[in-house]
């Protein structure tokens, strides 16, 4: 067993390493056939596809494909969603606007299911945060056009902005007690 493995089974979580994007494709459909799958914002699954690839195997449900659908993917039994850092301690980190993805994190599913790219890994929680609120958020909110100082220059200004996306920075220690939780790490970088 890895030490990256080791912490994050420690924490709680089930752990798997796949090489490459195929190889997560593979493994999702297979572990959520058959499931409801509720996703969550994630430009990580955008780039596997899967949303399109589980059509035909789960029942899915993405406000990025049915904006408003919350009420809807707050029952489903798992939630499929990446995170913006994970340190290699394995702790879980994500920032959040509206707080769906945060909240899904924390309570109301079966399941939840982290997909990691490599270039999400920090070496401690402070380099960890520095990525979210540096790396992660700007370039989300340069994805999404809004008016926030970070969309100029990449950098955090720690703005309270009418158009700033982080709301909530959520740092889970450790999984929480009321579901079960998988962590599946491509070797390949993937989203911010
Ligand atoms: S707090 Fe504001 S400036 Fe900092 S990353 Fe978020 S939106 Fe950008």
């Amino acid at each position: 067993m890895s030490l990256l493995e080791e912490n994050f089974r420690k924490r709680g979580y089930a752990f798997f390493e796949v090489d490459s994007t195929e190889e997560a494709v593979d493994f999702l459909l297979d572990k959520l056939k058959g499931k409801s799958v509720a996703f969550g914002g994630s430009v990580t699954l955008e780039q596997l596809g899967i949303y399109e690839r589980l059509q035909t195997e789960a029942s899915c449900i993405w406000h990025w494909k049915t904006p408003g659908c919350f009420t809807e993917a707050a029952s489903a039994q798992v939630y499929l969603t990446s995170a913006n850092a994970v340190t290699r301690d394995g702790e879980i980190l994500n920032m959040d606007g509206s707080g769906n993805r945060v909240a899904s994190t924390l309570f109301g599913h079966e399941e939840v299911l982290f997909v990691i790219g490599q270039n999400k890994l920090t070496d401690g929680l402070s380099a960890a945060v520095d990525r979210v609120r540096n790396v992660a958020a700007p370039r989300n909110a340069r994805r999404l056009g809004r008016n926030t100082p970070c969309v100029l220059d990449g950098i955090c200004h720690d703005c309270l902005s009418p158009e700033c996306i982080c709301s909530a920075l959520c740092i889970l220690r450790r999984k929480p007690s009321s579901c079960a939780a998988t962590v599946l790490l491509v070797r390949q970088d993937l989203g911010y």
